[in-house]
C-alpha cells in the first residue's frame, strides 16, 4: 500500500468506533418506505448526519411522496460526484428470525446486525465517514459532493424521477457513485457497470359465466388453459422470447461489454449454488449464462392463479385465471413501447379473451460504457482499499432507477459497495462486516482524492 492510503487505513482504525457510532445512529431508527414506520422523521436524522460532517443539507419533499435528503459540498472545485443512497428499509418481518431487534443495532463475531445495516444505511455511513476521514487528514475535500439520499428505493422509487426533473441543474456531475453490491464470497470487490429496467405486468382470462362443473371442460371453455398457452407462447424453453418486435430495439453488446465477461468466470459457483442441483435451464458455459442473465432481456411468470388450489378435490372449471409476469429489459428498450409490443401479441393470440395490465411500469435500464474513466477509478481504489482485484459486472441482474443518472441526465454512473454473501438483504438478520464497512470508509475516500488529478491527467496519485 502507497503512504497514503496506509496513512488513512490506520486513521480509520483508530477512528473505528466513532465511524460505529454514526452507522449506529443510522440503524437505531426505523424507516420503513413499505408502511411508513419512523418516516416522519428519518429524512432530519439523516440530514443531520450529513451536517455533522460539513455538508450543506436539506430535506426536499416538493416532488411528493417521502423526503429526499440533499447533502452537498460545493467549493468550486474541479470535479464533482453525485453519490447516490437510500435511507428507507424494506419491513423488518418476520420479527421472531431475528437474534436481536432489528432497529437495535448489535455486533456480533465481527459483523453490525441490524435491518439497513447492508441495504443501505451501511453504504451511506461508510460514505459519510470518508468525508470526515478527509476532513481530519487533509484538511480538506478535493472535490464538489453532491448526496442524492432518497426514501423509496424499497417500494420502486415512484417520485424519483419528479425530484430529478425538479433538480435538474442542481444534479449536474462528472460522474456518480450508485449504492448496492459489495464483496463476492471469495472476498473479491464487486462493481456493477448498470442495471436492467423492468415493466411489471398481469394477465387476466375471464369468460362471462360463473365456474361450473368440471365435466363442461370437455367443451367449455377454460381460462386457465388459455392463459397456460398464452404463457408458453411468450417463453420459448431456452427463454427466448418469440414475440414479434421484442427483440427490435436490443443490442448486441460491444466486445468491450462482452470482454468483462471472460473475468467474471468465479462466478460460476455462486450461480449454480443460487439454482440449486439441476436448477439451471441449459447447460451453456458460464460466459454464455452471464450473457443471459445479465445482458439480455428476460420474461418470468412471477404467480399463476386460477380455480380452486385447496386440499383435496373440487372438481371446476374455473371462470377466471390470471398471471403476473416481470419484464427485465436491456438498454434502449422503452417499458411503453414493450408493453404495446406484448399486447398486440396476447391480441393476436387470444383474440381479445386475455387481457394485459401494467401493475408498474417500472423503468428502462441503464449502462454505463467499461471506457468511462470511473470505471477504471472506482475499480483500482477498490482494488487498493479491498487487497482483492475486483469483479466488473456489466450490469446487474436486477433493476433500479440508475436510467435516471445515466440516460436523463447524461452521467456515467458505476455500483459499488460494502455488502457480502451473509448480509441477507431484505431477510432477518441482516448485517455487514465490521472491516469491510471500514475498507468501504477507505474505498471512498480513495475516490474522492484520486477522482480531480484522474479526470484531469489519467494519473490516480494516491494509489
Ligand atoms: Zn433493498
Amino acid at each position: 500500500m502507497g503512504e497514503v492510503i496506509d496513512k488513512l487505513w490506520r486513521r480509520i482504525n483508530e477512528n473505528s468506533q466513532r465511524y460505529l457510532g454514526v452507522l449506529n445512529d443510522l440503524l437505531s431508527f426505523p424507516s420503513v418506505s413499505a408502511t411508513g414506520e419512523g418516516m416522519d422523521i428519518a429524512g432530519d436524522r439523516v440530514r443531520e448526519t450529513l451536517e455533522s460532517v460539513g455538508l450543506r443539507s436539506e430535506v426536499y419533499i416538493d416532488h411528493g411522496g417521502y423526503p429526499v435528503v440533499w447533502g452537498e459540498l460545493r467549493e468550486e472545485r474541479h470535479g464533482t460526484l453525485l453519490i447516490y443512497n437510500h435511507y428507507d428499509v424494506q419491513p423488518p418481518d418476520p420479527l421472531d428470525r431475528w437474534t436481536s431487534p432489528p432497529f437495535t443495532p448489535q455486533i456480533r463475531d465481527g459483523r453490525v446486525f441490524a435491518r439497513g445495516a447492508c441495504d443501505n444505511k451501511g453504504n451511506l455511513a461508510a460514505r459519510i465517514c470518508a468525508l470526515d476521514l478527509l476532513m481530519e487528514v487533509f484538511g480538506e475535500i478535493p472535490l464538489n459532493i453532491k448526496f442524492l439520499v432518497e426514501g423509496e428505493e424499497e417500494i420502486g422509487s415512484p417520485n424519483l424521477k419528479t425530484f430529478v426533473e425538479k433538480h435538474k441543474e442542481n444534479l449536474s456531475a462528472d460522474a456518480c457513485l450508485w449504492e448496492m453490491v459489495g464483496s463476492s464470497p471469495s472476498g473479491r470487490p464487486i462493481i456493477y457497470l448498470g442495471v436492467k429496467g423492468i415493466l411489471y405486468l398481469e394477465l387476466h382470462a375471464r369468460e362471462k359465466r360463473p365456474d361450473l362443473h368440471s365435466s363442461w371442460g370437455a367443451i367449455v371453455r377454460n381460462p386457465a388453459l388459455e392463459l397456460a398457452h398464452l404463457i408458453a407462447s411468450l417463453r420459448e424453453k431456452s427463454g427466448r422470447v418469440p414475440v414479434q418486435g421484442f427483440y427490435d430495439d436490443v443490442e448486441e453488446p460491444d466486445d468491450d461489454t462482452l470482454s468483462l465477461l471472460e473475468e467474471l468466470r468465479e462466478a460460476e459457483s455462486e450461480i449454480r449454488a443460487v439454482a440449486g442441483e439441476d436448477g439451471l435451464m441449459t447447460d451453456k458455459p458460464i460466459k454464455d449464462l452471464l450473457n443471459d442473465l445479465l445482458l439480455h432481456p428476460c420474461i418470468n411468470i412471477c404467480g399463476f392463479h386460477s380455480g380452486y388450489t385447496g386440499q383435496g378435490s373440487k372438481t371446476v372449471l374455473p371462470s377466471s385465471a390470471f398471471a403476473k409476469i416481470d419484464v427485465r429489459l436491456v438498454p434502449r428498450m422503452r417499458p411503453e413501447k414493450v408493453l404495446e409490443t406484448l399486447r398486440r401479441h396476447v391480441e393476436k393470440e387470444t383474440g381479445g379473451r386475455v387481457t394485459i395490465k401494467p401493475v408498474d411500469m417500472g423503468y428502462p435500464a441503464a449502462r454505463t460504457s467499461p471506457r468511462e474513466p470511473v470505471v477504471e477509478l472506482v475499480t483500482r481504489t477498490a482494488e487498493a482499499a479491498f487487497n482483492s482485484k475486483p469483479l466488473i459486472y456489466p450490469s446487474a441482474a436486477g433493476s433500479g432507477p440508475m436510467y435516471l443518472i445515466t440516460d436523463y441526465l447524461k452521467i456515467p454512473c458505476v455500483a459499488a459497495g460494502i455488502g457480502d454473501h451473509l448480509s441477507n438483504i431484505h431477510a432477518p438478520d441482516e448485517s455487514i462486516s465490521v472491516e469491510n464497512y471500514l475498507r468501504g470508509v477507505l474505498h471512498m475516500a480513495l475516490i474522492i482524492i484520486n477522482f480531480v488529478p484522474f479526470y484531469r491527467s489519467g494519473v490516480a496519485p494516491y494509489l
